[in-house]
């Protein structure tokens, strides 16, 4: 029979990334009863648009890409979620990135919906210019379907703050003039100089460790002289990795697309970062030894922070992992299979919609600073985020203790809560 999902069936391993958003909002609706009006709204995205265009090549060739913009959902406000530019990029990604941000935003509390967008092709392989009209190109593909008020893009995988910026200009230049800059809050994640939002760029890492220091207190847990393993060394691992370290806590082991490494001593994120920066990832790091990918994944730590792509904890890696907690920096790195073996070890999961929250966050106040012309300081930010990110752990931590759920369908509980709740209160229209 068919669950309603669309996505093409497939039992535990194999399971692509929709499927595993489509399993956890099941058992979510189940434990909570869910609506099943409600349910069925929101098992498929409102809009899936599906862009191709041409852009011209630094060597005067045309490439024919393809991009998306997923909107999930739009009843708790404005479509809201990130870019991603993967060669691996595809319909289904999309749809369940979508749906997590939608979750996301609920569990926070702040007044978005959900959507993703993406683009199917590696960045690496291009130059800035190359990757300066391809954002524009696609920018003008997606058009009105844009807007401050309507669907506001974001960095993710392969995306910055120079992204941004490209997106905000184009899409500025397609306004009246005196609109111009009304609409600076189109996207979030820009640039400092360009409407960015002070503490932006490290706000995923930075909420994610706030969520760790709220788990390591409901669990008299020391932080000081405790280890971690970081899978992925972008934006999101390495600020956590950076943050956390400043805590006190070591970073024993780490692993992307390019390898591996381990050192008993502890990694230096900060030197690691730079060596990233310079050469695209960890390999030829000097500071730790090479090991396998398998020998990353069973390195006795305390904290597994997870930054990279998807179905990443399966029931492959899952029985190697010898940590006591993860915090999925990452969007859905967990498949279904990954998690019933985490819970039967023991390991404490902080989900992604809460874990990794911090970045939406800090995009919502970028929108709200843009849209009154304030700029607030780095403290005010991070006192805000702060705030949020305890306030919805604890909300998580509470619906899971009283309910007796794992934390991550407790997130989804909170989140479906208040979307269904809307739902009653405005109905079906017509
Ligand atoms: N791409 C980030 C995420 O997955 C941030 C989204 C945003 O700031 O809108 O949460």
């Amino acid at each position: 029979m068919s669950d309603g999902s669309g996505a093409k069936k497939g039992k535990g391993k194999g399971m692509n990334a929709y499927e595993v958003a489509v399993a956890q909002l099941n058992r979510a609706a189940d434990a909570m009863h869910l609506d099943e009006q409600v349910h069925t709204i929101l098992l498929q995205p409102k809009n899936e648009l599906i862009v191709n265009f041409p852009v011209k090549m630094d060597d005067g060739s045309y490439k024919l890409l393809k991009g998306y913009r997923i909107q999930h959902n739009n009843i708790m406000g404005p479509y809201k979620g990130g870019i991603r530019f993967h060669h691996d990029v595809h319909l289904d990604e999309v749809k369940a990135l979508a749906a997590w941000m939608t979750w996301k935003c609920a569990v926070m509390e702040i007044p978005f919906g959900g959507a993703k967008g993406g683009i199917k092709f590696n960045p690496r392989e291009h130059s800035p210019a190359e990757l300066e009209r391809i954002t524009r190109r696609f920018t003008h593909a997606l058009g009105n379907n844009i807007g401050p008020d309507h669907d506001i893009p974001a960095p993710d995988v392969g995306t910055n703050g120079q992204t941004m910026v490209w997106l905000m200009d184009t899409y500025m230049n397609f306004v009246p003039q005196d609109r111009k800059n009304a609409v600076r809050g189109v996207v979030t994640g820009k640039t400092l100089t360009s409407g960015g939002s002070q503490g932006r760029e490290k706000a995923t890492g930075q909420g994610l460790v706030y969520v760790v220091q709220e788990w390591a207190k409901e669990n008299h847990f020391p932080l000081d002289g405790c280890t971690f393993i970081v899978q992925g060394f972008g934006n999101v691992g390495s600020f956590a990795a950076r943050i956390l370290s400043r805590l006190g806590a070591s970073m024993i082991a780490v692993q992307d697309h390019t390898g591996a490494l381990r050192s008993n001593e502890g990694l230096h994120p900060g030197r690691l970062a730079e060596h990233v920066r310079q050469t695209g990832g960890v390999a030829g790091y000097a500071g730790g030894e090479v090991i396998t990918r398998e020998e990353f994944f069973s390195t006795e730590c305390d904290l597994f922070i997870p930054a990279a792509l998807e179905n990443q904890i399966t029931a492959e890696t899952a029985p190697l992992l010898k940590c006591r907690a993860v915090f999925e920096g990452a969007n859905g790195p967990t498949d279904i299979e990954g998690e019933a073996i985490l819970a039967s070890k023991g390991i404490d999961v902080v989900p992604d919609i809460l874990a990794n929250a911090g970045g939406v966050t800090v995009s919502y106040f970028e929108w709200l600073q843009n849209r009154r012309a304030e700029s607030w300081t780095l403290d005010e930010v991070d006192e805000r985020l702060h705030r949020m990110m305890v306030h919805a752990y604890n909300t998580v931590r509470r619906v899971a203790r009283d309910r007796k759920l794992d934390n991550r369908t407790a997130a989804y509980v909170h989140a479906l809560e208040r979307i269904q709740q809307v739902y009653k209160e405005r109905g079906i229209f017509p």
